[in-house]
Protein backbone atom coordinates (compact mmCIF):
# COMPACT_ATOMS: atom_id res chain seq x y z
CA UNK A 1 0.00 0.00 0.00
CA UNK A 2 1.63 3.15 -1.31
CA UNK A 3 -0.96 5.69 1.18
CA UNK A 4 -3.31 6.02 3.58
CA UNK A 5 -5.44 8.86 4.51
CA UNK A 6 -8.14 9.75 6.57
CA UNK A 7 -10.85 11.82 4.90
CA UNK A 8 -12.97 13.80 7.77
CA UNK A 9 -16.45 13.77 6.58
CA UNK A 10 -20.08 14.50 8.04
CA UNK A 11 -19.43 15.36 11.85
CA UNK A 12 -17.03 12.91 12.97
CA UNK A 13 -16.32 10.40 10.80
CA UNK A 14 -13.45 8.87 8.85
CA UNK A 15 -13.42 8.27 5.27
CA UNK A 16 -10.52 6.06 4.42
CA UNK A 17 -8.46 6.66 1.21
CA UNK A 18 -6.28 3.61 0.63
CA UNK A 19 -3.14 3.98 -2.62
CA UNK A 20 -2.52 0.21 -3.39
CA UNK A 21 -0.34 1.49 -6.02
CA UNK A 22 -0.44 2.67 -9.73
CA UNK A 23 -3.17 4.79 -8.91
CA UNK A 24 -5.22 1.86 -7.92
CA UNK A 25 -7.65 3.17 -5.01
CA UNK A 26 -9.28 1.98 -2.28
CA UNK A 27 -11.85 4.17 -0.74
CA UNK A 28 -14.16 2.44 2.78
CA UNK A 29 -17.19 3.69 3.97
CA UNK A 30 -18.13 7.10 2.08
CA UNK A 31 -20.67 8.12 4.53
CA UNK A 32 -20.85 11.69 1.52
CA UNK A 33 -19.19 11.62 -1.97
CA UNK A 34 -18.12 15.02 -1.63
CA UNK A 35 -14.77 14.51 0.15
CA UNK A 36 -13.75 11.62 -2.05
CA UNK A 37 -14.36 13.57 -5.41
CA UNK A 38 -12.09 16.43 -4.14
CA UNK A 39 -9.65 13.81 -3.13
CA UNK A 40 -10.20 11.88 -6.20
CA UNK A 41 -9.62 14.80 -8.32
CA UNK A 42 -6.20 15.73 -7.49
CA UNK A 43 -4.71 12.21 -8.38
CA UNK A 44 -4.41 9.61 -11.35
CA UNK A 45 -7.23 7.70 -11.09
CA UNK A 46 -7.27 3.83 -12.20
CA UNK A 47 -9.25 2.09 -10.69
CA UNK A 48 -11.89 2.72 -7.26
CA UNK A 49 -12.73 0.30 -5.35
CA UNK A 50 -15.51 0.82 -2.34
CA UNK A 51 -15.53 -1.22 0.68
CA UNK A 52 -18.27 -1.00 2.82
CA UNK A 53 -18.53 -2.26 6.59
CA UNK A 54 -22.21 -2.01 7.51
CA UNK A 55 -25.38 -0.27 6.42
CA UNK A 56 -25.42 3.28 8.30
CA UNK A 57 -25.89 5.88 6.54
CA UNK A 58 -23.34 7.65 7.68
CA UNK A 59 -20.95 5.07 5.98
CA UNK A 60 -22.54 4.42 2.68
CA UNK A 61 -24.72 7.49 2.32
CA UNK A 62 -21.58 8.77 -0.83
CA UNK A 63 -21.19 5.07 -2.30
CA UNK A 64 -24.08 5.23 -5.22
CA UNK A 65 -23.28 8.37 -6.18
CA UNK A 66 -19.43 7.48 -6.14
CA UNK A 67 -19.93 3.89 -8.02
CA UNK A 68 -21.50 5.89 -10.67
CA UNK A 69 -18.94 8.65 -11.35
CA UNK A 70 -15.91 6.73 -10.93
CA UNK A 71 -17.26 3.24 -11.92
CA UNK A 72 -16.30 1.58 -8.54
CA UNK A 73 -16.91 -2.05 -7.44
CA UNK A 74 -18.91 -2.02 -4.13
CA UNK A 75 -18.40 -4.53 -1.77
CA UNK A 76 -20.32 -5.06 1.31
CA UNK A 77 -21.75 -7.39 3.11
CA UNK A 78 -24.71 -9.75 2.84
CA UNK A 79 -27.54 -7.04 3.64
CA UNK A 80 -30.68 -5.41 1.61
CA UNK A 81 -30.00 -2.62 3.79
CA UNK A 82 -27.09 -1.70 1.36
CA UNK A 83 -28.35 -0.99 -1.99
CA UNK A 84 -25.13 0.40 -3.30
CA UNK A 85 -23.19 -3.12 -3.88
CA UNK A 86 -22.32 -4.31 -6.49
CA UNK A 87 -20.22 -7.37 -4.86
CA UNK A 88 -21.21 -9.64 -1.31
CA UNK A 89 -19.00 -10.56 0.90
CA UNK A 90 -18.90 -13.14 3.85
CA UNK A 91 -17.10 -14.17 7.00
CA UNK A 92 -13.08 -14.99 6.22
CA UNK A 93 -14.01 -14.14 2.18
CA UNK A 94 -11.23 -13.13 0.40
CA UNK A 95 -11.15 -10.34 -2.75
CA UNK A 96 -8.87 -9.67 -5.08
CA UNK A 97 -8.12 -5.66 -5.18
CA UNK A 98 -5.78 -4.41 -8.30
CA UNK A 99 -2.05 -4.36 -7.67
CA UNK A 100 -1.89 -7.86 -6.60
CA UNK A 101 -3.68 -7.24 -2.88
CA UNK A 102 -6.18 -8.60 -1.45
CA UNK A 103 -9.17 -8.15 1.10
CA UNK A 104 -10.10 -10.88 3.67
CA UNK A 105 -13.30 -9.76 4.98
CA UNK A 106 -14.21 -10.55 8.58
CA UNK A 107 -17.54 -11.05 9.90
CA UNK A 108 -17.77 -8.84 13.19
CA UNK A 109 -21.28 -8.49 14.67
CA UNK A 110 -22.73 -6.04 17.72
CA UNK A 111 -22.90 -3.12 16.40
CA UNK A 112 -24.87 -4.35 13.54
CA UNK A 113 -26.30 -7.50 12.74
CA UNK A 114 -24.09 -7.95 9.10
CA UNK A 115 -21.26 -5.72 10.61
CA UNK A 116 -17.62 -6.88 8.31
CA UNK A 117 -13.87 -5.81 8.99
CA UNK A 118 -11.83 -5.50 5.87
CA UNK A 119 -8.05 -6.66 6.12
CA UNK A 120 -5.95 -4.81 3.58
CA UNK A 121 -2.02 -5.82 4.28
CA UNK A 122 -1.26 -4.37 7.62
CA UNK A 123 -4.02 -2.27 7.29
CA UNK A 124 -7.78 -3.27 9.64
CA UNK A 125 -11.03 -1.26 8.01
CA UNK A 126 -13.47 -1.97 11.46
CA UNK A 127 -15.87 0.75 11.01
CA UNK A 128 -18.07 1.30 14.03
CA UNK A 129 -16.71 -1.94 15.85
CA UNK A 130 -13.52 -1.02 17.27
CA UNK A 131 -13.03 2.93 17.96
CA UNK A 132 -9.61 4.05 19.46
CA UNK A 133 -9.80 3.44 23.24
CA UNK A 134 -13.84 2.20 22.74
CA UNK A 135 -16.20 0.23 20.80
CA UNK A 136 -19.42 0.98 19.06
CA UNK A 137 -22.71 1.03 20.69
CA UNK A 138 -24.82 -2.56 20.49
CA UNK A 139 -27.56 -1.39 18.23
CA UNK A 140 -28.61 -5.32 16.59
CA UNK A 141 -26.03 -7.68 18.66
CA UNK A 142 -25.62 -8.50 21.86
CA UNK A 143 -22.57 -8.07 24.57
CA UNK A 144 -21.16 -11.54 24.05
CA UNK A 145 -21.19 -11.12 20.07
CA UNK A 146 -18.98 -7.65 20.39
CA UNK A 147 -16.55 -9.50 22.81
CA UNK A 148 -15.96 -12.20 20.61
CA UNK A 149 -15.80 -9.64 17.87
CA UNK A 150 -13.21 -7.64 19.53
CA UNK A 151 -11.05 -10.83 20.66
CA UNK A 152 -11.16 -11.36 16.89
CA UNK A 153 -9.81 -8.18 15.69
CA UNK A 154 -7.16 -7.88 19.08
CA UNK A 155 -5.78 -11.44 17.55
CA UNK A 156 -4.59 -9.70 14.45
CA UNK A 157 -0.69 -8.58 14.38
CA UNK A 158 0.31 -6.14 17.10
CA UNK A 159 1.69 -3.70 14.21
CA UNK A 160 -1.64 -3.50 12.34
CA UNK A 161 -2.65 -1.01 11.45
CA UNK A 162 -6.29 0.28 12.55
CA UNK A 163 -8.33 2.83 10.75
CA UNK A 164 -11.88 2.92 12.64
CA UNK A 165 -14.84 5.04 11.21
CA UNK A 166 -14.73 8.36 13.62
CA UNK A 167 -12.56 10.11 15.41
CA UNK A 168 -13.67 9.26 18.94
CA UNK A 169 -10.58 8.95 20.79
CA UNK A 170 -10.61 11.81 23.12
CA UNK A 171 -14.05 11.43 24.20
CA UNK A 172 -13.35 7.59 24.83
CA UNK A 173 -10.14 8.14 26.32
CA UNK A 174 -11.78 9.85 29.41
CA UNK A 175 -14.37 7.44 30.14
CA UNK A 176 -10.88 4.48 29.64
CA UNK A 177 -9.15 6.67 31.98
CA UNK A 178 -12.43 6.30 34.69
CA UNK A 179 -12.61 2.28 34.70
CA UNK A 180 -8.53 2.12 34.09
CA UNK A 181 -7.43 4.81 35.98
CA UNK A 182 -4.19 3.25 37.07
CA UNK A 183 -2.97 1.95 33.47
CA UNK A 184 0.06 4.16 32.01
CA UNK A 185 -0.08 3.17 28.39
CA UNK A 186 -3.38 4.77 28.13
CA UNK A 187 -2.62 8.01 30.52
CA UNK A 188 0.07 8.46 27.85
CA UNK A 189 -1.89 7.81 25.22
CA UNK A 190 -4.73 9.71 26.30
CA UNK A 191 -2.70 12.76 26.43
CA UNK A 192 -0.92 12.42 22.83
CA UNK A 193 -4.55 12.25 21.72
CA UNK A 194 -6.15 15.52 23.27
CA UNK A 195 -2.43 17.11 21.95
CA UNK A 196 -3.23 15.60 18.22
CA UNK A 197 -6.51 17.05 18.40
CA UNK A 198 -5.95 20.13 19.79
CA UNK A 199 -3.25 20.53 16.89
CA UNK A 200 -5.93 19.54 14.05
CA UNK A 201 -4.30 16.44 13.10
CA UNK A 202 -5.99 12.80 13.17
CA UNK A 203 -5.10 10.73 15.94
CA UNK A 204 -5.84 7.89 13.76
CA UNK A 205 -4.35 5.07 12.62
CA UNK A 206 -3.85 3.13 15.86
CA UNK A 207 -2.38 0.20 16.30
CA UNK A 208 -3.32 -3.65 17.54
CA UNK A 209 -0.72 -3.10 19.81
CA UNK A 210 -1.96 -0.03 22.08
CA UNK A 211 -5.35 -0.53 21.51
CA UNK A 212 -4.65 -3.76 22.91
CA UNK A 213 -2.43 -1.81 26.20
CA UNK A 214 -4.98 0.85 26.38
CA UNK A 215 -8.71 0.39 25.59
CA UNK A 216 -11.17 -0.86 27.73
CA UNK A 217 -13.49 -3.07 25.42
CA UNK A 218 -10.16 -5.19 24.55
CA UNK A 219 -8.79 -5.82 28.27
CA UNK A 220 -12.27 -7.60 29.63
CA UNK A 221 -9.92 -9.97 31.23
CA UNK A 222 -7.90 -7.17 32.95
CA UNK A 223 -8.67 -7.14 37.07
CA UNK A 224 -8.78 -3.35 36.71
CA UNK A 225 -11.49 -3.70 34.38
CA UNK A 226 -13.43 -6.03 36.23
CA UNK A 227 -12.59 -4.30 39.11
CA UNK A 228 -14.98 -1.19 37.60
CA UNK A 229 -17.87 -3.38 36.85
CA UNK A 230 -17.85 -5.58 39.83
CA UNK A 231 -17.13 -8.79 38.10
CA UNK A 232 -13.62 -9.54 40.10
CA UNK A 233 -15.45 -12.95 40.30
CA UNK A 234 -13.75 -15.34 37.38
CA UNK A 235 -16.42 -17.11 36.80
CA UNK A 236 -18.06 -14.07 35.23
CA UNK A 237 -17.42 -14.59 31.57
CA UNK A 238 -16.00 -11.60 29.06
CA UNK A 239 -18.99 -10.88 27.45
CA UNK A 240 -20.85 -10.05 30.45
CA UNK A 241 -18.02 -7.63 31.26
CA UNK A 242 -18.01 -6.09 28.41
CA UNK A 243 -21.97 -5.73 28.18
CA UNK A 244 -21.84 -3.87 31.52
CA UNK A 245 -18.72 -2.62 30.84
CA UNK A 246 -20.30 -0.73 27.44
CA UNK A 247 -23.47 -0.29 29.30
CA UNK A 248 -21.57 2.06 31.70
CA UNK A 249 -20.09 3.95 29.04
CA UNK A 250 -23.90 4.84 27.90
CA UNK A 251 -24.49 6.59 31.09
CA UNK A 252 -21.33 8.20 31.25
CA UNK A 253 -21.40 9.34 27.50
CA UNK A 254 -24.98 10.92 28.78
ZN1 LIG B 1 -22.54 2.76 12.60
FE1 LIG C 1 -20.79 5.40 12.25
Amino acid sequence: MQDLVPLPALADNYIWLADLGGGHLVVVDPGEAAPVDAALARRDVASVTILLTHHHRDHVGGAMALRERWAARVIAPHDDRIEAATERVGDDQRVDLAAGTHAVALAVPGHTRSHVAFVVDDVLFCGDTLFSLGCGRLFEGTAAEMQSSLARLAALPPQTRVCCGHEYTVANARFARHVDPGNEALAEHASWARATRAAGRPTLPSTIALERAANPFLRCDAAAIRKAVDALDPDIDAGTVLGRLRSLKDGFDG
